[in-house]
């Protein structure tokens, strides 16, 4: 759907005779930490969100998703020093430089996640150079790594994939005038340091935050908070300072200049962003150039480099419906695909249990859950779904899938082994049929996620009722739960959320069964919205927080997710009525 979108209309119509968009991904782009999530609000998914945005809502044909290889050492090495690329092999300097506990980082998964970002990069810039009037713009959905110095890294940023592109087409014999201009909301230290030896490169930069002088670069610091009028100011003015028109690019479109971004500083709209690209993208038509995402620390973050992806595939009006989830649509695309057979080992109408009950045998005693999956059957479910290989790439392999029942439900479980061997359980969960709120839902009774390779740490402090760190996957689970739900003709999942942060997780897709309930919830919300969440858990599990003056104990109560949304009956007046009533403090 188009919606309104001003002057951009105009360059609408100059963008769509532009050739076909080049987007560069990797299923493996999503970092394997575990903690980024839970404890930076980061969305490790973003670069997945986006391809499969894409590729769902056929903006792209999957052939224009193009797929990397690794990096080679002998190409790194062209920027970084043998040591520094050394050091990256340790778990400790990983995890200095992504800010986790070293216990969180599997040093050969993330490894491949850079080098493959890194080599989408290199493999970007020689495709737009060797296009010849064809592709000229292609965008990686990870990378613009600028922090990463010759023989440092930091901020996220291990090697610099720029300058790694930029040394590589030089060594093939490009001489070429190329251009760096970072939008990212934080400054090029590491691209400056990189490229100093170049003297053919311009860099450009409009940061938020000041890191003190960076001679070499054209660099901009614009004040905390910044509005889209004040920074397409000073970007039109950059890039007429940036003079005459480069022979290749690389745009750093950082997603973290966006208002309410945890790290960014600025106060940019959404649709200041797209202006803000549509810029860059017209300053740069015909010019070879290479765009990548930088930085973006919120939960939308996708949005934003989604739009970078409307914006270059000429479609710069094009909303994005906020209950738009690449998840769920990757998810369901996946289930339909999944045949009745693949789930339950059940080949004929007539199975043989049916034979042998038909002729006095014993009765097939495979166990099922809910009657219906068998162990091999959700095995082969969660590779399909890739909970997996995520699994894997946090650590653990030889996997065993157990089905059995308990008092409270059917019982699934996920044991895998660590690199000694040891056997862990990584996945429970108990679920039954029940009756809530007058309809019969898929009731969760139980479900952990447990990642016992990680451990607790200042930096990772444990929440309440968690006796080792989580994976990191619980919206994964939730929408496998979801498609269980369907699949068993079930209206929803609830369950019953034994602390806060397990409600707050699920708030925008569940709420509380009892309308009055909801609405305590809501106010909570609303009042607690400044404390970390963490922190806001912790106060509540310990009764230090107040309901309209008296000490409020977490009540656990039953939290739907309808199949369909507008299943939801909820009673919208008495959640309102009782949101008014309550108020919550931290007991001072
Ligand atoms: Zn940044």
């Amino acid at each position: 759907m188009q919606v309104p979108f001003g002057p951009l209309h105009r360059l609408a119509n100059a963008l769509r005779g532009w050739p076909v968009l080049e987007v560069w991904y990797h299923p493996e782009y999503r970092t394997p930490l575990s903690s980024l999530e839970a404890m930076h609000g980061v969305e490790p998914r973003r670069a997945d969100y986006v391809a499969w945005y894409l590729l769902e809502r056929r903006l792209i044909r999957p052939d224009q998703l193009r797929q990397p290889e690794r990096i080679g050492y002998r190409d790194l090495a062209l920027v970084h020093g043998d040591a520094y690329l050394e050091s990256l092999h340790d778990a400790q300097a990983l995890a200095r430089i992504f800010g986790v506990d070293p216990s969180d980082v599997t040093v050969e998964p993330l490894l491949s996640t850079i080098r493959l970002a890194c080599g989408a990069t290199v493999e970007a810039a020689r495709s737009v150079l060797g296009a010849r009037g064809r592709t000229r713009h292609a965008l990686n959905l990870l990378g613009g790594f600028h922090h990463a110095g010759r023989s440092r890294g930091g901020g996220n940023c291990a090697v610099n994939d720029v300058a790694v592109a930029l040394a590589v087409v030089r060594r093939d014999g490009f001489s070429g005038r190329a251009w760096v201009v970072d939008l990212d909301a934080h400054p090029p230290d590491g691209t400056l340091d990189c490229l100093q030896a170049d003297g053919r490169v311009k860099i450009g930069s409009l940061s938020g935050s000041d890191w003190g002088p960076l001679p070499g670069a054209d660099e901009t610091v614009l004040p905390a908070g910044c509005g889209d009028a004040e920074y397409l100011a000073a970007l039109r003015a950059l890039l007429d300072r940036m003079g005459e028109r480069p022979d290749l690019a690389f745009v750093i479109a950082g997603g973290d200049v966006v208002r309410g971004d945890k790290l960014g500083m600025l106060g940019l709209t959404e649709r200041g962003v797209r202006r803000r690209d549509a810029l860059v993208a017209e300053a740069l038509h015909r010019v070879p150039a290479v765009w990548l995402p930088g930085g973006g620390y919120r939960k939308e973050a996708w949005r934003v480099l989604a739009g970078t992806a409307l914006v270059l595939l000429g479609r710069p009006g094009r909303r994005i419906s906020p209950s738009t989830d690449p998840l769920t649509l990757r998810f369901a695309g996946i289930a339909r695909d999944l045949t009745e057979r693949d789930l339950t080992d059940r080949d004929e109408l007539i199975t043989q249990e049916d034979l042998a009950e038909l002729f006095g045998g014993s009765r097939d005693r495979t166990p099922r859950l809910l009657g219906f999956y068998t162990e091999q059957g959700l095995e082969h479910a969660l590779h399909r779904y890739g909970f997996m290989e995520q699994l894997e790439r946090l650590g653990y392999s030889r996997f065993r899938v157990a089905v059995d029942a308990t008092g409270a439900g059917d019982r699934l479980r996920v044991f895998g082994r660590d690199e000694e061997s040891h056997e862990h359980l990584l996945v429970e969960l108990v679920v039954a049929k029940k009756m809530v709120a007058g309809a019969e839902v898929l009731f969760v009774n139980w479900l952990t996620l447990r990642h016992p390779r990680a451990r607790f740490s200042p930096l990772r402090p444990a929440l309440p009722g968690q006796d080792v760190p989580g994976l990191g996957m619980a919206r994964e689970a939730m929408e496998l739960l979801m498609i269980v739900a369907r699949r068993q003709g079930l209206e929803g999942i609830a369950f019953r959320p034994s602390w806060y942060h397990m409600a707050y997780a699920a708030r925008r897709v569940g709420q509380f069964a009892d309308p009055a309930r909801e609405g305590r919830f809501q106010a909570m919300l609303r009042d607690l919205r400044e404390l970390p969440l963490q922190e806001a858990t912790q106060a509540l599990a310990a009764g230090r927080v107040l309901m309209n003056g008296a000490p409020y104990a977490w009540e656990a109560d039953d939290m739907v997710q309808w199949a369909r949304p507008d299943h939801a009956r909820v009673d919208e007046d008495a959640v309102r009525a009782e949101r008014e009533r309550v108020a919550f403090m931290l007991r001072p």
